[in-house]
């Protein structure tokens, strides 16, 4: 019998995901793997708590500059934590305390002198439901624009970021209707250009096509893999197939025996869903618990 380890594996080598395996994988002598790339955020010692509940414990993680990641994991177990923490979201949930910090380009994004505002412009993020706003699509996306203080050419940056997004051949001619008209797929992808109109350099997604159809959500992966050369991607996704197909690193959190979120394992997509180096994370993605 065809192990899921296996069938995944055959689907990861279908899909072309990057080989990153140890053999070419280059790093300076004595550097261990997983630290050898260049990361653009870096998490030290994070921990989450609301109100007296520590939701996440102790985590250390680099994210790769220019590269997708994504999260995995069972449900409860810190993902969406984690991940409202790298653009200070957690900071408009009263309960939430976070302590350590969280570095992107090696300055503290908790320090007293950093603007959430700017944080959020540099680094932006797309939920789980599509949210456009009750305006026209362009609108929508001059939003964006506009308060990132934009003095150029609307009309153009308009249409670049729905090209970028993978959408303007749909709406070029229905700027003037609403966000609201379009279908879910569409939606999100309006979204996306909205959060590529502040001109991010890191986009956060929270499970963006886990209310979609499985044709929007292949067009969401797709373009997830075509903005990767130049955004640094972070993707939450309960779909362990999803992780493969569109990620090049992977992030695996669990909970302990205290229930609070843990990272176990992190490293290539390839090496964790075909030779991961911890046995929980093994039963995860065969399917033996989660
Ligand atoms: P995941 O994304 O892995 O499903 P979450 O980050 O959403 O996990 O949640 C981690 C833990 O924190 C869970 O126990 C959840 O109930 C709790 N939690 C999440 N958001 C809040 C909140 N706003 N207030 C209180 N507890 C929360």
């Amino acid at each position: 019998m065809v192990s899921e380890t296996q069938q995944l594996g055959e689907k990861m080598s279908r899909v072309n995901i990057p080989s990153v395996s140890v053999e070419n994988f280059h790093r300076p002598k004595g550097v261990p793997e997983d630290e050898a790339f260049e990361s653009v955020i870096d998490l030290k010692n994070l921990n989450v708590f609301y109100g007296n509940f520590h939701a996440v414990n102790n985590v250390n993680l680099g994210i790769k500059k220019n590269s997708i990641t994504s999260f995995i994991g069972p449900s409860g177990c810190g993902k969406s934590t984690v991940l409202r923490c790298i653009n200070r979201m957690n900071d408009l949930i009263p309960s939430a305390r976070v302590e350590g910090q969280i570095l992107y380009q090696g300055q503290d994004l908790n320090a007293r002198n950093v603007d959430p505002v700017e944080v959020r412009r540099r680094i932006g993020m797309v939920f789980q439901r599509p949210n456009p706003f009750p305006k026209s699509i362009y609108e929508n996306v001059a939003w964006g624009a506009r308060i990132n203080g934009y003095k150029g050419n609307m009309s153009e940056l308009v249409e670049q970021c729905l090209v970028r997004a993978a959408i303007w051949d749909e709406v070029k001619d229905k700027l003037k209707e609403s966000g609201l008209s379009l279908s879910g797929g569409q939606q999100q992808r309006l979204c996306i250009a909205r959060a590529l109109a502040t001109n991010p350099e890191i986009i956060l997604l929270d499970e963006p096509a886990s209310a979609l159809d499985p044709i929007s959500t292949l067009k969401i992966e797709e373009l997830l893999r075509e903005l990767e050369t130049d955004y640094t991607i972070v993707i939450v996704t309960h779909n362990m197939q999803q992780a493969a197909r569109v990620s090049d690193r992977t992030v695996f959190y669990s909970l302990n025996e205290e229930r609070q979120g843990i990272l176990v394992e992190a490293g290539p997509t390839e090496k964790i869903f075909t030779n991961p180096g911890d046995s929980r994370t093994e039963a995860y993605i065969t399917g033996r618990f989660g």
